[in-house]
């Protein structure tokens, strides 16, 4: 069976990325063939005896940059690896702290629309402009902060498009009135038993078994976005 979506992760660190997916869920989805998820060493792409993919920015500046050849090389690579997912059927993502902001538009669009995702993860001070304007489809933050590298990131994505995969999900965690999701507004508050912890307790109308004034309840506490 062809997994509905084939993730491809691009990195110096794949020892970083794989351990994420192999629990809960996402390691779920793979078991069922509903994701693939593959690292790919950039360093294995190196030109030169020494392994060297970064190096000093034109113009001056402290830390390095990923360097353009490497870069092209791993990911036409990961490219070739699965001909049979077409290229207009592929979505090529770098991380960048001055990308845009990911939201769950994206995911939703990405996860219905592409069959492979490579992620592209950098490091140092960042990438080769030039890799990301030939090579790249779309340059997303996860939000308004520096990290060392985009591994977090890339798994981030790739956590919620798996999600949105048709069957990915029971029907117990459906995802239909998440937060974020396509009804709008942030999810209302959950409780679980035991109904009263220390002088905790949990809103009497939801021990009602009134659906409709537990659906009003719900409605009414959900924050707007
Ligand atoms: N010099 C870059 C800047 O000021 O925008 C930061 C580089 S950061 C140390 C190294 C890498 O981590 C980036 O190339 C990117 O791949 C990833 N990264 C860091 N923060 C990120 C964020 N908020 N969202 C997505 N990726 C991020």
């Amino acid at each position: 069976m062809q997994p509905k979506i084939r993730f491809d992760i691009i990195t110096l660190f794949p020892e970083a990325c794989l351990p994420y997916t192999e629990a809960s869920i996402l390691k779920r989805a793979k078991e069922a063939l509903l994701i693939e998820v593959y690292t790919h060493q950039l360093r294995d792409f190196a030109l030169d005896k020494h392994k060297t993919v970064d190096d000093t920015p034109y113009g001056g500046g402290a830390g390095m940059v990923l360097k353009v050849e490497p870069l092209v090389a791993c990911l036409e690579h990961v490219i070739a690896l699965a001909p049979e997912i077409a290229r207009d059927k592929t979505r090529v993502i770098v991380t960048s702290a001055k990308g845009e902001f990911y939201t769950q538009r994206h995911a939703e669009r990405l996860a219905s629309q592409y069959e492979r995702i490579v992620f592209v993860c950098g490091r140092y001070e960042g990438i080769d402009q030039r890799f990301i304007d030939h090579c790249v489809d779309e340059e997303f933050s996860i939000g308004e902060y520096v990290l060392t590298g985009g591994e977090l990131p890339a798994l981030i994505m790739l956590d919620s498009m798996t999600r949105l995969v048709p069957g990915v999900l029971g029907n117990e965690e459906s995802s239909v009135y998440e937060s974020y999701s396509e009804e709008g507004g942030r999810e209302h508050p959950q409780y679980t038993k035991p109904e009263v912890y220390r002088d905790w307790s949990v809103p009497s109308i939801l021990l009602s078994g009134n659906h409709k004034a537990i659906d009003d309840w719900r409605t009414e506490n959900r924050k707007p976005l």
